[in-house]
């Protein structure tokens, strides 16, 4: 039989230690609330190493009396509740005392501290537990607090420290949290000696948005005032086109405590159902003031979660809170979407021959209206462009072009039986030909496949076959693909410029079919192209080519994106990379990321979009980044920057887009492996003509 022990007191108090400490940025989330409990009006947090090395939270708080600091380290040592009464209507942000206790238990923890009606102050060092010192000394009136060598007795939780700056970012990232909760309070915060951020403590929540996250997001933002069943929610929303990859940008804060919550989450991005598109998030500081009775605060303090008695009147007066705003400041609209495009009609009438449906479907109306490509370069486009209309059943319209019509879409069938497209001999990437079946079937049977996966994901644009109603003029357009222009091609990539000792077999462009497909003739052959997936593996192939040096370009004022710190984070480890690809980016105000040079074939995309987007990839990789992790991030900005189905192109860019797809063997799928072009061969003509039997 086993023996039964009572732990030490010393091991007992380590593990109880690891359930509230379990890295820096809880060592100091646990110490500023301290702070901000005992009142203080100014507190600076210094760390270095990521803050396991040394941390220094200094408050001008109401300080610890001289007999009170060795019981303040002592576990469910409070001053905060007396009776069980008191854990009904808490409004401090600890109460448990645990933090102290805990802190002191894996670190060398040194405190100073003065209560202002004391003349002299107390200078008391714990480590490990241990009282080493306790005596009184002459100080300000506050308390500063050090922790130095988190962890140096328990080695196995220093193992799973991350590194120092992914550390350091995550303590950025609670105080930035804390400071936006307590506007009121100026908070400093010091990383390696240097000031990370200050706010001022004026009270404003503007102003504490202001320092936090910049300028460029202060005046992104949509003031939110409500008040509804005694809840009342108040702060900031953004812009529905300045959202966000992630949710890094949605701070809720519940009786000034921040909080997770997936019930203001839900809220809030129900409030912005149709503005935002699928997969992006929207960004917000909202401050929600409840009754304390009807949060759980028997929550563990180490988490942010939060629990309400009743969800119901949250998510209400979150949802009501946030849709009024919108409204109010004329964003939120309810919007007939694009209708089908040519694209998505061509891959469903490859699977299924019919007409598209002429009435949007539902799940559609969850995306953001497609702005055409000229609008785009103006910057991001300005909602100011957008008529939106906020009536039963508007029709987003555009001050110019006019309104996305139905494209008309002529019936496609699928490959007949007897038809066999022989797909381009050459080609390395040709996983679809396999024993028994030719390329085509397989082709098809794999497209199919993959074409379902893809819709989810790809977002196909511009859905009128009224060029001269939606399509600007062709200068703009021409300009747009500088890639087409004769000087790009004569620096041409050297791997896709054909041998120059053989021949050259000659292209003669034919047309475009459907507004989408380049037809040609070559080497005894018709050539069918799909001028995006075409287009877009042309620039995948650029971006991703990295031992030349891409053409880049340099931006005349460069353009700033805010990112999260993990974002701006996982940006600044990949630099190089980055560089590779043609980005030069300035990482001096992080995570306030200035754009200074781009790749040229992206140059008419607008960075606050694709820049979240690289970041947001490199920090989902950032611990493995593979090499398919990088292609994605390019297919992403492939697919971006290529010419769409139902672009009006000329004859010229056409012709010049497929010489450059056809003798490059290299490119015979899109980045997301659909065919980039069928052949039919002279033979296979005359076969089905019966002039060949
Ligand atoms: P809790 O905050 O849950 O009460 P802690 O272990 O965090 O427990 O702190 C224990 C006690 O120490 C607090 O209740 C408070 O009285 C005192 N204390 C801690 N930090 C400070 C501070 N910065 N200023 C004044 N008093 C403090
Ligand atoms: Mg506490």
């Amino acid at each position: 039989m086993p023996t039964i022990n009572l732990l030490s007191r010393e091991i007992s108090e380590l593990i109880a230690a690891g359930e509230v400490i379990e890295r820096p940025s809880s060592v100091i989330k646990e110490l500023i609330e301290n702070s901000i409990d005992a009142g203080s009006r100014h507190i600076t947090v210094e760390i270095k190493r990521g803050g396991s090395t040394f941390i220094r939270i200094t408050d001008d708080g109401c300080g610890i009396a001289f007999d009170d600091v060795p019981k303040a380290f002592l576990r469910h040592a409070t001053s905060k509740i007396t009776t069980k009464d008191d854990l009904n209507s808490i409004l401090t942000l600890g109460f448990r005392g645990e933090a102290l206790a805990s802190v002191c238990a894996v670190s060398k923890t040194e405190i100073i501290t003065k209560q202002a009606e004391d003349e002299l102050g107390t200078h008391y060092i714990i480590e490990g537990s241990d009282e080493v010192l306790h005596e009184r000394t002459g100080c300000p009136d506050g308390t500063t607090i050090i922790i130095r060598d988190l962890f140096y007795n328990v080695p196995a939780r220093q193992k799973f420290m991350k590194k120092d700056s992914v550390e350091g970012n995550m303590v950025c990232g609670i105080v930035n949290k804390i400071a936006l909760s307590h506007p009121e309070i100026a908070f400093k915060l010091l990383r390696d000696n240097k000031l990370e951020f200050s706010t001022s403590g004026d009270g404003k929540l503007y102003s504490a948005v202001f320092a936090v996250y910049g300028k460029a997001f202060a005046g992104d933002m949509i003031p939110v005032e409500y008040e509804q069943d005694g809840i009342k929610i108040h702060g900031f929303t953004v812009k529905p086109l300045y959202s966000r990859a992630n949710r890094t940008f949605q701070n809720f804060f519940v009786n000034s405590r921040y909080v997770k919550s997936q019930v203001c989450a839900s809220a809030l991005e129900e409030a912005y159902k149709g503005t935002v598109m699928t997969g992006k998030f929207p960004a917000c500081i909202l401050m929600i003031d409840i009754a304390p009775d009807v949060v759980d605060v028997n929550v563990h303090p180490a988490k942010v979660e939060i629990r309400f008695s009743d969800d119901r009147p949250v998510y209400d007066c979150m949802f009501f809170a946030v849709k009024s705003a919108l409204m109010k400041a004329g964003l939120v609209y309810d919007f007939q979407l694009k209708q089908q495009t040519i694209a998505e009609t061509s891959q469903e009438t490859y699977i299924q021959p019919k007409l598209p449906e002429t009435a949007p479907k539902q799940e559609k109306q969850d995306m953001i209206p497609e702005v055409p490509e000229t609008e785009k370069n103006q910057g991001r486009f300005a909602e100011k462009n957008i008529a939106l209309t906020t009536q039963s059943s508007p029709v987003v319209s555009y001050s110019s072009p006019a309104p996305v019509k139905a494209p008309e879409v002529p019936e496609t069938k699928e490959p007949a039986e007897e038809t066999t497209y022989t797909s381009l001999p050459p080609c390395t990437e040709d996983k679809y030909r396999t024993e028994g079946n030719t390329a085509s079937e397989n082709y098809i049977r794999e497209i199919r496949k993959e074409i379902k996966e893809e819709t989810e994901t790809e977002n196909t644009d511009n859905s009128s076959d009224n060029s001269s109603e939606v399509f600007p003029e062709e200068d703009s357009l021409t300009s747009k693909y500088s890639f087409i222009n004769s000087n790009d091609l004569k620096k041409k990539d050297p791997e896709v410029t054909p041998d120059p000792v053989l021949e050259k077999p000659k292209l003669k462009y034919i047309g475009e079919a459907f507004k989408g497909y380049i037809i040609a003739e070559a080497e005894e052959k018709i050539i069918i192209m799909d001028k995006h997936a075409a287009h877009e593996r042309i620039i995948f192939e650029k971006l991703k080519s990295e031992d030349r040096d891409p053409a880049s370009q340099l931006v005349l004022c460069p353009e700033g994106v805010l990112l999260s710190l993990d974002e701006a984070h996982a940006l600044e480890e990949n630099t190089k990379v980055l560089e590779n690809m043609g980005f030069k980016l300035d990482f001096a105000n992080s995570p306030y990321i200035s754009v200074k040079a781009i790749p040229t074939i992206i140059a008419h995309l607008n960075m606050d979009e694709i820049i979240p987007e690289l970041a947001d990839n490199f920090r989902k990789n950032m611990r493995d980044p593979r090499p398919e992790a990088i292609d994605d991030i390019l297919h992403t900005i492939a697919c971006k920057a290529a010419i769409k189905m139902n672009d009006s192109n000329n004859d010229t860019e056409l012709s010049k887009l497929a010489e450059e797809v056809y003798f490059n063997d290299r490119i015979r799928h899109c980045p997301h492996g659909r065919p980039v072009m069928f052949v039919i061969s002279k033979y296979e003509l005359e076969k089905q003509f019966r002039r060949k039997v």
